[in-house]
């Protein structure tokens, strides 16, 4: 038995080895990476499907590595989030994406931007997280509500019985929820009915297919007519065609997002957009 559990041990040691290893130099890494704020954010424009005015902008984290170059969340968020180091990671998010647009904000003529912050649920398990949103509000002087938290469902699946709490302490703050890629989870419409939501995020999927089949039209105008029924916005994720565009702006879909206006920008590329007379 003992040869066994060797020789299986022998069998599957390479590639386990190899995925424990690079697992533990990426949380080393990324350790690291929280100390020297390694991190940054990029700007992904939301816009008004009939006027294509910009009301606000989504936050989007990358990591610059400083030899691996740039990392998308993707690759180190679930990390992040298994080991809590989401928990500073996301504060830093929070105040800087709300200090940068107030800062655009105070800078443009007329109506104020919104910007909008990724939270996991791991944020969402900490008592602190409300004082947390005022602090980052109050230090950015920014409105509160021109802040939206973004919730995932499989964050609201999970949640626990405090969650529901905590979301509603944020909400008397005055910040506004969204639901992020509405309509992939299990039990969407429960719980528009269960949270105090805003706003509502199409996912990428249905917009992906909103031209070529018409299930996918039908969903996705019928989630549209269902905001509107809630009083709640529609938001349009992962617009890449203007096809796309008059299928959801024709089905009254209010606002969208996608690299057909525009990818996600550093705060560079944003203040161009946004300043384009700037004398450099
Ligand atoms: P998400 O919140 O659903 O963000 C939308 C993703 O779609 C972004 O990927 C964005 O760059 C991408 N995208 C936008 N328009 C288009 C398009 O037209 N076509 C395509 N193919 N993609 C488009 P990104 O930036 O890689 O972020 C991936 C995910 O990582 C996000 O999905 C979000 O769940 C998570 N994430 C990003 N930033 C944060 C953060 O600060 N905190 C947390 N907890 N999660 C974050
Ligand atoms: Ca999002
Ligand atoms: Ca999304
Ligand atoms: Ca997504």
């Amino acid at each position: 038995a003992k040869k066994h559990g060797k020789d299986r041990y022998e069998v599957f040691e390479p590639a386990m080895r190899e995925a424990f290893q690079a697992n533990i130099e990426l949380e080393a890494d990324l350790r690291r990476a929280v100390l020297r704020h390694e991190f940054q954010l990029r700007y992904q424009p939301i816009v008004h499907l009939h006027t294509g005015e910009i009301t606000g902008v989504e936050a989007l984290i990358r990591w610059q590595h400083p030899e691996r170059g740039v990392i998308p969340p993707m690759e180190f968020i679930p990390l992040a989030e298994e080991t809590g180091m989401i928990v500073p990671i996301g504060e830093w998010v929070l105040r800087e994406a709300t200090s940068r647009v107030a800062e655009w904000n105070r800078k443009r003529l007329g109506p104020p931007l919104s910007v909008s912050v990724n939270i996991s649920a791991v944020q969402l398990d900490q008592t602190a997280l409300p004082q947390v949103v005022r602090d980052a509000l109050d230090t950015a002087g920014m409105q509160p509500d021109r802040l939206i938290l973004e919730l995932t469902e499989s964050l609201l699946v999970e949640h626990r019985p405090a969650t529901l709490d905590r979301l509603h302490e944020i909400k008397r703050i005055g910040v506004r929820l969204a639901i992020d890629d509405f309509g992939t989870g299990y039990s969407s419409l429960a719980y528009l009915r269960r949270f105090p939501v805003d706003i509502i995020k199409i996912d990428k999927s249905f917009v992906d297919d909103v031209v070529d089949e018409p299930t996918a039209a039908a969903l996705t105008h019928g989630i549209i007519q269902l905001g509107r029924a809630l009083q709640l916005s529609t938001i349009a994720e992962g617009i890449e065609h203007a096809s796309q565009l008059t299928s959801l702006a024709g089905g009254d879909c209010e606002l969208g997002q996608g690299y057909y206006f525009a990818e996600p920008l550093t705060h560079g590329a944003l203040d161009d957009l946004l300043f384009p007379t700037d004398v450099p």
